[in-house]
């Protein structure tokens, strides 16, 4: 039986028409965006303006800042909105640090420790703040997780190449052997954890950081 809905078949000869589509081209690089149908979340106008664009006005209400091109808002807002929003989440959860590195994620850098950051402060910051230069604040330091050898499992190791439904008898006894050499390595690496670092040392209470 026939479905009615089904799409009508054609061969190449008569399969496809030429259509004329509405759309809006960048004046930079000739790229004509095609609206989306509604509610797929793409603009074609705003992609298209935003395409090679050199700035547009800042999406902050009220501002006349103007946004680099990728942004959406003038570097003002961004590095207000940046500060408010660590400044939450050091008033929800900075903690103290126990071990293992500091990261900074606005200067990329990894510090060993509260010694490190305290030395990399007096060479190349200003404590008390001076403008554009390296503070506890601006750095934003983070404490770290220790990464540490993946689990090794010898029946995913050799996965590929087992047949189906293939075993390995001794498989236990070889991931016991080889996990006991992997943790023996140790710490790997450290990993930022996204927990802001209180500028405290944990079980340190003469610290006298006062890092605000
Ligand atoms: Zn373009
Ligand atoms: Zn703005």
């Amino acid at each position: 039986m026939m479905n009615d809905n089904a799409p009508k078949k054609y061969d190449y000869e008569d399969g496809a028409e030429q259509v004329t589509v509405s759309g809006w081209r960048c004046k930079t690089c000739n790229i004509i965006y095609v609206s989306q149908p509604p509610g797929w979340g793409v603009n074609a106008e705003d992609v298209a303006r935003r395409c090679c664009m050199r700035t547009a006005p800042c999406s902050t209400e009220g501002c006349t800042g103007r946004a680099q091109r990728g942004y959406r808002r003038c570097p003002d807002c961004r590095e207000r909105l940046d500060r408010e929003h660590w400044a939450a989440k050091f008033a929800e959860k900075s903690a103290p640090w126990r071990e293992g590195m500091l990261y900074s994620g606005p200067l990329d850098r990894y510090f060993d420790g509260p010694d490190e950051w305290e030395e990399f402060l007096e060479d190349d910051g200003f404590p008390d703040g001076g403008t554009g230069c390296v503070t506890f604040e601006t750095a934003r330091l983070q404490l770290t997780r220790p990464c540490r050898a993946a689990n090794f499992s010898v029946m995913d190791f050799c996965a590929d190449d087992l047949p189906d439904e293939g075993d390995i008898p001794n498989a236990t006894e070889i991931d016991a052997k080889v996990n006991a050499l992997l943790q023996g390595l140790g710490v790997l690496s450290w990993y930022p954890s996204g927990i802001p670092w209180n500028g405290r040392i944990a079980g340190d209470l003469s610290s006298s950081a006062d890092n605000g």
